[in-house]
């Protein structure tokens, strides 16, 4: 992508409105801008971020076994009146009526659709276990939102849904998507610890929060310090070993970790003092087991071995990639800007034209912003006639982990200077050392 060409509105000003870290940085680097309150578009270098994500969140996903498709925002009424939840919910919910009059509603959480889809076509349970994911916009009319995507009123949502015939099998289920959370926020630069967790309006059993510790976190968090070095499952996890996922709960659930509103302060002082971590942080994905709390209600029920009806067995798993984004700038910045992990970085490396309209910097650039790119690299060519500094400013605010500077004087030499955006280290190479080291 040539930048003089790219859409990125950066920002030179500190924006007033905003509190946090990621936010401030997120509006500098031209990633979102608000429509209306707690509303927002994501900007091209945003978007480039957020894709990113959803395909970490997704590739695990689908190593865990659960199934993808897509459900509307817009649900009728009907469908959550059939749960009890259409007056239960408040005015989180935003309810809308169609020209017909119908009560529709603009989706805060899909349990009630995706219960609809499970028994129109689901009625044996050799069909079981199944597992249904979207990654979908959500709206939720917060009484505060806040710090940007990171407490917005439209916000995007990764949410499964497994449905089993028994408690064990649901458990089962519940563990696999307890490994595939350990391992997407491990592969998004993040440590994230699971916290027992209150079930809220979602109602159920078994829950647990993932919690990024962070200083602007909104959830007060009391855990033992080990979880911050435990190992995560490695990518040969197998998902159908039922004693192997119970050992990676049971290991990680093995210490104290709770949110305040699960907070026991006599377990949490039977932690040694120096083992004793209490902290903010940030709820970035949460799973809960609640049986059959929708499934009665509406009806869902399968034909089980013994040849009776049984009412399936469910459970729901959240992930909030919007809000990850965020979270991931909180974790990972310094003062010039954001430090992104390769694996969600917008692009994976800047070329940077010191002089563009000099001949040898021009050409030098044009040969490793062709070779990168031909190598499958997302590669940003900042071509435009900014001074030098502004270049380097800009290049560091939006984070991209390799910088590769052509400057006259290097350029005539036959060399470019490489940056890493983490370190700061600068090193001198030949131009063609510099395209090998990202080729190869
Ligand atoms: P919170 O306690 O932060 O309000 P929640 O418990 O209501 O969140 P869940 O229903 O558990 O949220 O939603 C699953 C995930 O969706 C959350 O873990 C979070 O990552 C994300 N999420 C929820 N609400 C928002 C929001 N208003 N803005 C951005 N992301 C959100
Ligand atoms: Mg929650």
């Amino acid at each position: 992508m040539r930048l003089s060409r790219y859409f990125m509105p950066i920002l030179k000003e500190n924006p007033k409105e905003a509190e946090i870290v990621s936010h401030r940085l997120m509006l500098r680097a031209g990633m979102i801008r608000q429509q209306s309150q707690g509303i927002y578009s994501w900007l091209p270098l945003g978007k480039r971020v957020l894709d990113k994500v959803n395909a970490i969140i997704r590739d695990e996903q689908n190593r865990a076994g659960a199934i993808e498709l897509s459900m509307p925002t817009l649900q009728s009424a009907e469908l959550w009146q059939e749960s009890g939840r259409y007056d239960a919910y408040g005015k989180e919910m935003l309810r809308i009526k169609d020209r017909q009059d119908r009560p529709m509603l603009y989706g805060p959480t899909n349990e009630e659709m995706v219960t609809d889809i499970f028994r129109s076509s689901v009625k044996s349970y050799k069909d079981l276990p199944l597992n249904l994911y979207h990654i979908q916009l959500k709206f939720r009319d917060e009484i505060r939102p806040r710090f940007g995507t990171m407490r917005s009123r439209e916000f995007m949502m990764k949410d499964a849904y497994s449905f089993d015939l028994t408690r064990e099998g649901a458990e089962h289920s519940y563990n696999k998507m307890f490994a595939a959370y350990l391992r997407t926020f491990d592969r998004l630069g993040l440590r994230a610890i699971p916290m027992r967790a209150d079930t809220g309006p979602i109602g159920g059993k078994l829950s647990h929060e993932f919690i990024i510790l962070a200083d602007t976190g909104e959830s007060e968090v009391f855990c033992h310090k080990d979880f911050v070095d435990f190992d995560i499952p490695g990518a040969h996890t197998d998902f159908d070993s039922v004693e192997g996922l119970q050992a990676i709960f049971d290991k990680w659930t093995s210490l104290y970790a709770a949110t305040s509103e699960m907070h026991d302060e006599a377990a949490f002082n039977a932690v040694p003092e120096g083992d004793r971590l209490s902290a903010r942080g940030i709820e970035v994905g949460h799973i809960f087991y609640f049986g059959t709390k929708y499934s009665e209600p509406m009806g869902a029920k399968v034909q089980g071995p013994d040849g009776k009806e049984h009412f399936v067995h469910m459970g729901s798993y959240g992930i909030g990639p919007t809000r990850l984004v965020p979270a991931i700038i909180e974790a990972s910045h310094d003062d010039n800007g954001i430090i992104w992990p390769a694996s969600v970085a917008p692009f994976d490396i800047v070329v940077i034209n010191m002089k563009a309209g000099d001949q040898a910097c021009d050409a030098t650039c044009e040969l490793i912003y062709a070779a990168l790119t031909k190598a499958g690299k997302d590669v940003l060519y900042d071509d435009t006639d900014d001074r030098a500094g502004t270049k380097f400013a800009t290049a560091d605010l939006i984070g991209v982990p390799v910088q590769i500077i052509a400057g006259p004087r290097a350029v005539a030499n036959g060399e470019v200077e490489v940056k890493d955006r983490k370190t700061g280290a600068r090193e001198t190479m030949t131009i063609e050392a510099a395209i090998n080291r990202f080729v190869a």
